[in-house]
């Protein structure tokens, strides 16, 4: 939009980090901000409130301002609460000034943030007073898509920026944005079945009829994993949906591709949806499938949350169930002052012997996690240990013969290397086979605690990579100085689909990858934001590269797998290929066609590169 010229002037004060170069030509192209006469006025606002049937939230604060003494704000029995409940995420999801990870409740630019004051392990004097920091001041608490269209409408009329968030568990800080209108999707939870008679359609589709036994499943906007899980189990069917309880399945979940236990099994949870009813930039509310507006549709599938428009349901299809045997491995390797080196090498020589099975695991049907950590403290023994956990589920199994021929040699060398099986240094668990229903029933409501900082950084592997001694050794090689360099937990995840063509916009790395490796690190809340920033940019500038450097063409110089964008470095550089490979130049065009003015932004999200870093004013290309 075209600001008047004392609007230039505040925008100059307001976005010292925003606009650098060719400000005056950006600045046509800005959005609008709080104090500038565009910025609508309170009459505005009640009028959109009552379009909404008086769903709007504003003055919305950090849940922690209760807590700040002396303050006008202090109010001890909401802050009882907040103390109480800071790290559940079920109370998080259903509070308007939280995310899950409290780092993306700040603002690093200018050192804003509301920490609770009982958890800062030190002061900075960052966190002496609540700021309001990324943590927008209005929200629509959205009924239906109505509300949605209308909130849309409300923003793209007022050039006002937007933010959706559903369970604010995105680990990239999507869901949280400075001085935007928040649409709030988490209170839509209806959960309906489809085709439970047969001939259900897609949307537009002519001829391509459901079956009688292909039942499908609608889940609204807020419906979380443990919701869809439980309906869809009394049916006695299962889902293809995260591990965790409390994400949300339609949000940045399916729209990121989704991964799950159940991948190696059946895929991408985005694989299996066959039809969204979305809210379009322009406040239309369209549907999308393979026969209506099937690029979108393809968007949806992989492309990212919170660019193309809000997913107001997504329907997805179901599976009958399949037994499964579980599969569970602890280890621990203490380290004593006489065998530090001799602990180290039998760590990594353990994950070498891991990843050399991979391949075999996956040919089986294993699916699950697996978690490295090194020099861990011990407080019952009072020494450090390095530790090895896994738990996996191996699908289409009759009996445990096909695991226990698989994994025995590993168990025999952990027990003459690590300890025998009465030093409790290797746990084993193999039972089964049991219904894959009887796993998808222990998800069912618990909460997945949070309300730490949280920076993930993470890589695809490749089959062919963990196929070659050489290649195990470069991966082991890469983790352990990882380790090394602070990374504070490593998480594999044995969940990736393998080759099955699905045309999506989900990063084709997925069908050639046999492991997905998160790295996770953290700080101290209260930890000053300068600290904050080396750890960051250990992980952008050490860590991601190192792990990009596996799956890598050297005559080329460039990657040859990529990143799962939802577990991903927020900074990770030459995001549009790491996050989506040659599928980006489709994606940017079709954001171009269903949103030409920007009116959904995150970052990095497609197209985000066309604006500035907070996403307020177009940059000049
Ligand atoms: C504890 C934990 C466990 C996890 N486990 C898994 C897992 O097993 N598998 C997996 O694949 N991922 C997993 N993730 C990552 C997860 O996929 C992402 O965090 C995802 O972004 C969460 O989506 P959400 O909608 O719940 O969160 P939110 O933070 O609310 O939203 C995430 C993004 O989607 C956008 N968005 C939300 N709703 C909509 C909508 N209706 N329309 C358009 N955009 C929308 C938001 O603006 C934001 O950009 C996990 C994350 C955590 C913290």
């Amino acid at each position: 939009m075209q600001l008047p010229p004392i609007g230039v002037f505040a925008t100059l004060l307001l976005l010292p980090f925003s606009v650098t170069a060719g400000t005056v030509e950006s600045l046509r192209h800005c959005k609008c901000q709080p104090n500038l006469p565009c910025w609508p006025s309170d009459s505005d606002w009640q009028k959109f409130n009552s379009t909404v049937g008086g769903m709007l939230i504003a003055d919305i604060r950090p849940i922690s301002s209760a807590c700040y003494e002396g303050t006008p704000e202090y109010n001890k029995a909401r802050c009882d609460e907040v103390t109480k409940e800071f790290g559940d995420s079920f109370w998080r999801a259903n509070q308007p000034g939280a995310v899950q990870h409290t780092n993306w409740e700040t603002y690093p630019p200018l050192k804003e943030s509301c920490y609770l004051p009982s958890s800062l392990s030190n002061k900075t004097g960052d966190g002496e007073q609540c700021k309001q920091g990324s943590v927008p001041r209005y929200a629509v608490r959205a009924r239906n898509a109505n509300d949605i269209s209308a909130a849309v409408k409300f923003a793209a009329k007022h050039s006002i920026p937007v933010v959706i968030k559903n369970t604010g568990h995105d680990f990239l800080g999507r869901a949280s944005r400075r001085n935007a209108l928040l649409i709030w999707t988490h209170f839509m939870r209806d959960i309906s079945f489809e085709n439970q008679y047969g001939g259900w359609e897609p949307a537009g589709c002519k001829g391509d009829k459901y079956k009688e036994n292909e039942l499908l499943v609608r889940a609204e906007a807020g419906v979380m994993v443990f919701e869809l899980t439980k309906e869809v189990s009394k049916k006695g069917r299962t889902v293809v949906a995260g591990a965790a309880s409390t994400v949300g399945v339609v949000g940045g979940f399916i729209q990121g591709g989704g991964h799950s236990p159940l991948g190696v099994w059946k895929g991408l949870a985005s694989d299996h949806a066959v039809e969204f009813e979305v809210v379009l930039a322009d406040g239309s509310i369209v549907s999308a499938s393979a026969c209506t507006n099937p690029d979108l549709f393809w968007a949806l599938r992989g492309g990212g949350g919170s660019t193309y428009g809000i997913v107001t349901s997504v329907v997805l299809r179901t599976h009958e169930d399949v037994s499964m045997v579980q599969y569970g491995l602890n280890v621990t390797i203490p380290i004593l002052p006489n065998n530090t080196g001799a602990a180290n090498d039998t760590f990594w020589e353990l994950v070498s012997r891991w990843h050399s099975m991979a391949p075999a695991v996956n040919d089986l049907g294993g699916g699950g996690y697996y978690f490295l950590t090194t020099n861990f403290p011990m407080p019952e023994t009072k020494i450090t240990a390095h530790l090895f956990l896994a738990f996996l589920f191996v699908f289409g199994q009759k009996d445990t013969k096909e695991v226990e021929k698989l994994f025995n040699p590993l168990h025999d060398w952990l027990y003459k290397t690590v300890g025998a099986p009465e030093s409790g240094l290797v746990s084993l668990l193999i039972s089964g086979p049991e219904p894959t229903l009887n796993y998808l029933g222990t998800l069912a409501g618990t909460e997945d605690g949070q309300g730490n900082p949280v920076i993930p950084g993470s890589r695809l592997l490749s089959r062919e990579l963990l196929s070659t001694p050489s290649g195990v050794q470069k991966a082991t090689d890469a983790l352990r100085d990882i380790e090394y360099l602070g990374g504070s937990i490593i998480i594999g995840h044995y969940v990736t689909p393998g080759p099955k063509p699905v045309d999506s916009a989900a990063h084709s790395a997925w069908r050639k990858a046999i492991t997905h490796i998160v790295v996770g690190n953290s700080w101290e809340q209260g930890d000053s934001f300068e600290k904050q920033e080396e750890i960051k940019s250990l992980m952008t500038d050490v860590m991601v590269p190192r792990l990009k450097k596996l799956d890598y063409d050297t005559k080329t110089g460039k990657q040859t797998m990529g990143a799962y964008v939802n577990e991903s470095d927020k900074e990770e550089l030459d995001w549009q290929d790491s996050f989506w490979g040659e599928k980006y130049g489709r994606l940017k065009k079709i954001k171009a066609k269903y949103d030409p003015n920007g009116v959904f932004w995150c970052r990095p999200c497609v197209g985000s590169e066309d604006w500035d870093l907070n996403g307020i004013c177009k940059v000049p290309h």
